[in-house]
């Protein structure tokens, strides 16, 4: 049996951590915050589960992870169907027949797609330049000006015309009448919070949770009295920078409680305007169908923001120069560290919804144990 340190109790260390203790093998896991979950976590304020990094729902067509997450947690059968506030009108999204509807009045699938058809006539025979005249050349100026124009330009914090066409690649239609984001087989919220299933899963007698204790004030000891180590934070920072660094996208969060019951009758809104400064606004009661004090409510208001260096890396910036920079850094890693597995977002430089950190989490337990 050996000893393994995971380090980082997010979802990928959280399930390693787990598989790893229960094939008998002793398990530290340390947490530079104060709590585990990672960036899944939420906290309870007056009964209500509060995504403190960020909404997230989780959704997956992989049956052997949606299997797997039942064990640590009931769902509930939320299904993300955000609203858009553009100017204070709102229109259904993603896009789809009441989307239409609301914008031009049409009935039928058919009137949908001549209308679409007829505002992307103005990008014919053009070869796209930019986001701007990609998205109009997908789905025409009237949802582009309304509804990705000023989201996606706060998002990236630069104009449309000024970001590449490639960017948006299609935009998803749905000529029905389905308000539900996500096509994947299986959605939910886990009932009581990601807190608790992840608790659940650090839940064993062969695993051992340090919080508050940061890997790099004693990494060279942890190297040496651990026999692995799976390692969940950023590449670049366990070389030391050597290489350089690695950019990331990230967010800033305004948390408000009211005195009312219910804000705005939604889980996510999104602000689809240039002006207002952020993106969406999350009711958080609205994840468990208004469970906690029926009297009160938090919210949380989204504000993309640049990262620098000791901010909250959120999302990997893939372009060329970072993904050429993360390569060099894994083939370090490869090379040098033969005792540390490499992990997660941040271990492996990619934006991971959760049921792909489970996969990838249950494959490099494959890869260490054998299937
Ligand atoms: P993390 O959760 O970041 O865990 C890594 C842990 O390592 C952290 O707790 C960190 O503190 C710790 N750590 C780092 N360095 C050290 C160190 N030196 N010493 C000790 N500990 C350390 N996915 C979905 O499926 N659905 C969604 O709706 C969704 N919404 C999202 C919304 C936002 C705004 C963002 C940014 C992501 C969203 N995701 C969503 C993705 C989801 O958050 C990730 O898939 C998941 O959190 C990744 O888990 P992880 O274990 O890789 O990383």
């Amino acid at each position: 049996m050996s000893k393994y340190l995971v380090v980082g109790a997010g979802l990928f260390g959280a399930v390693f951590a787990r598989e790893a203790a229960k094939r008998g093998h002793e398990v530290t896991v340390i947490e530079k915050r104060d709590h585990v979950a990672g960036n899944i976590y939420t906290k309870e304020i007056d009964g209500i589960q509060v995504h403190q990094y960020g909404a997230h729902i989780f959704h997956t067509s992989n049956k052997d992870v949606w299997e797997y997450v039942q064990q640590f947690a009931e769902f509930n059968r939320y299904t993300n169907s955000p609203v858009a506030n553009y100017k204070g009108k709102m229109y259904n999204l993603p896009f789809n027949m009441n989307t239409f509807t609301q914008m031009w009045g049409v009935r039928t699938p058919q009137e949908a797609m001549d209308k679409i058809n007829e505002q992307r006539a103005e990008m014919a025979g053009k070869t796209p330049q930019n986001l701007e005249e990609q998205a109009i050349s997908l789905i025409g100026r009237d949802i582009y000006e309304k509804l990705i124009k000023g989201y996606t330009e706060k998002q990236w914090g630069r104009k449309a015309t000024e970001l590449p066409a490639f960017i948006i690649k299609r935009v998803p239609v749905r000529l029905i009448y389905d308000n539900n984001y996500f096509n994947d087989d299986y959605q939910g919220i886990p009932k009581g919070g990601y807190t608790k299933l992840v608790e659940n899963m650090l839940k064993h007698d062969k695993i051992t949770v340090e919080l508050d204790t940061d890997f790099f004030a004693k990494k060279d000891e942890y190297l040496q009295k651990f026999d692995r180590v799976v390692y969940t934070g950023p590449i670049d920072e366990f070389f030391d920078y050597k290489l350089g660094e690695l950019e990331y996208r990230s967010l800033r969060f305004e948390t408000e409680e009211k005195d009312v019951g219910n804000y705005q009758g939604n889980a996510v809104i999104n602000y689809t305007d240039a002006e207002t400064p952020y993106t969406r606004v999350i009711e958080h009661k609205h994840f468990e169908f208004g469970k906690g004090d029926p009297d009160k409510t938090i919210i949380t208001r989204e504000y993309p923001a640049d990262w620098h260096k000791g901010d909250e890396p959120y999302y990997p910036v893939n372009n060329d120069r970072n993904n050429d920079l993360y390569a060099q850094y894994k083939e370090m890693a490869d090379k040098e560290d033969a005792k540390v597995i490499f992990g997660g977002r941040l271990g492996q430089y990619k934006y991971y919804n959760m049921d792909q950190v489970i996969a990838t989490a249950l494959e490099a337990v494959n890869d260490e144990f054998g299937k």
